[in-house]
């Protein structure tokens, strides 16, 4: 079992009156964690200290920010098997998971090191004879960051290294499914040489989340927020933005399609969706959840399919490597069931897998799956995925556009034109052509529409997010005034 404390103003506390709350593993049920449960006076006091310490780091010039970011994706990369053990334990992820995760989010601190430099502004040109006008990007202030568990590593790491990149100081509010793992970013982060106050760590019982955020969005320092989490929460999360005007990134649900086209490479086909719908047990905001295959070829990718998803190697992921760990809770195990259930009751057709009693899910396809069943619609985020049947390209695109969701989404076909043009007509923020639904880099503009949110993390699009436009003149010559 793990203790751990939160980071204020550079010191490792506790939460008032040593509140605490436990994270339970989810296959044995053992505590993994203890971690602070922070009050709303906790949380204004990590606002406080975000806010002394904005001045100085916001001042900083942008090569002392790189080296400091990229010192911290070193030590990132050296706290690998401790960010494994943490993961397995709060979440039943598998090793290669955690690895994938700490790699990718190293590379998050690396480009936002590499963006320090690039928080540029323009001179625009103005009417007013002598005026030199600038559109000038400026550190926003404190940034208020929420991560789920899920991708912990990456989620963490990108909440705050594109805000500390264009000088805001930042507060990580941890998930509660994850406090550990959360907090060993902080460290990494704390063995780089971040100064105090520059990075806070808050973290909070289940029941008191939604009174620690708004007590850091009410905060007068906090100028941004961003949150990656569920629809259900992020419309709460908008609401609360909302009341104090404080603007948002939102990076939420999906149920991404993944669309075989009549012309496509079938192994090619099949290897995407193998990783795009198991990778971390579904478990992934891009991870594909419709496969939406036309009649000509579905027979013959829907056999394939089965057979990979079959030999995914599945278990305890403490006990050694597989592909398959434990899923998070016994709720995402009632849930992908319930899915099951009712497409099987409707008609669809079970390929591999099925229910299950515990948190390790098999791989489960369901063929078959028509607008009626749940699985249609719904986020699994599970190893359940369905496949629907379409003729032809206009089906296919009108089934993969027949959902509330819009994060990623993925084609499949050896006619690239054809494939273009479907993907520009497809309603999302992310499609892969002959790739998978899930991938993920630092320089991208990442980011969903409809129901999956809105905002953009990733490279220049981020700088966008977490910097304030400003619109600043300097009077070269004597200035004309009409009085
Ligand atoms: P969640 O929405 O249940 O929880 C996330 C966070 O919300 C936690 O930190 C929690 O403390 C906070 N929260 C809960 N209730 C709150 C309230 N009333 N007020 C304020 N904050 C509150 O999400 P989760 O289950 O941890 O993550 C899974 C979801 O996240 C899935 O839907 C998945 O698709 C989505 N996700 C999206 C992305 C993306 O980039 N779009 C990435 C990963 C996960």
């Amino acid at each position: 079992m793990t203790a751990i404390a939160m980071l204020i103003n550079g010191e490792r506390v506790q939460a008032t009156g040593g509140a605490t709350f436990e994270r339970r593993n989810p296959l044995d049920g053992s505590v993994a964690t203890t971690a602070p449960a922070a009050s709303v006076a906790d949380a204004k006091a990590a606002a406080d200290a975000a806010a002394k310490a904005f001045p100085a780091w916001s001042a900083l010039g942008p090569n002392a920010r790189r080296a400091l970011l990229l010192k911290a994706a070193h030590a990132l990369e050296a706290r690998t098997a401790d960010f494994a053990v943490a993961m397995a334990a709060e979440t039943g992820a598998s090793g290669m998971w955690a690895g994938f995760n700490v790699h990718l989010a190293a590379g998050l601190l690396q480009e936002a090191a590499a963006l320090t430099t690039q928080i540029a502004g323009e001179v625009i040109p103005s009417d007013v004879p002598g005026s030199l006008a600038m559109g000038v990007r400026q550190a926003a202030g404190v940034v208020l960051g929420i991560a789920p568990w899920n991708a912990p590593v990456i989620l963490g790491v990108r909440a705050i290294a594109t805000p500390l990149a264009c000088g805001n100081t930042v507060i990580l509010k941890g998930s509660e499914l994850c406090p550990a793992t959360h907090g060993l970013i902080i460290e990494a982060l704390q063995e780089a040489g971040l100064p105090a106050g520059v990075v806070n760590f808050v973290t909070n019982a289940p029941a008191d989340a939604g009174a620690v955020v708004e007590a850091i969005v009410a905060h007068p320092a906090v100028r941004r927020i961003n949150f990656t989490g569920s629809t259900k929460v992020g419309r709460i999360i908008a609401q609360t933005c909302a009341k104090y005007l404080k603007p948002v990134v939102l990076e939420l649900g999906g149920k991404a399609p993944l669309l075989v086209l009549d012309d496509a490479d079938i192994d090619a086909a099949v290897a995407g969706t193998v990783f795009g719908a198991f990778a971390n047990s579904g478990q992934i905001c891009m991870s594909t959840e419709r496969i939406i295959v036309d009649n000509a070829v579905a027979d013959e990718f829907v056999t394939k399919l089965g057979a990979r998803a079959k030999a995914l190697p599945l278990g305890d992921p403490r006990k050694g490597p597989v592909v398959l760990g434990s899923v998070v809770d016994m709720a995402t195990v009632r849930r992908c069931n319930a899915l099951i259930d009712d497409a099987l009751a409707k008609g669809a057709k079970l390929v591999c897998g099925g229910k299950s009693d515990s948190t390790l899910m098999q791989a489960t396809v369901l063929d078959h799956v028509t607008a009626e069943m749940d699985i249609y619609r719904e986020e699994s985020f599970g190893p359940v995925k369905p496949v629907v049947r379409v003729n032809g390209v206009e089906e296919a695109i009108a089934c993969a556009n027949d959902n509330e969701f819009g994060l990623s989404s993925a084609v499949f076909s050896r006619d690239v034109a054809k494939a273009w043009n479907v993907a520009a007509r497809i309603e999302s923020g992310i499609c892969h052509v002959n790739g998978p639904t899930v991938h993920d880099e630092g320089q991208m503009p990442f980011g969903g529409v409809k129901s999956s949110g809105y905002g953009r993390f990733g490279g220049m699009a981020g700088v966008r997010e977490f910097t304030e436009l400003r619109w600043i003149t300097v009077q070269t010559t004597p200035r004309h005034y009409p009085f």
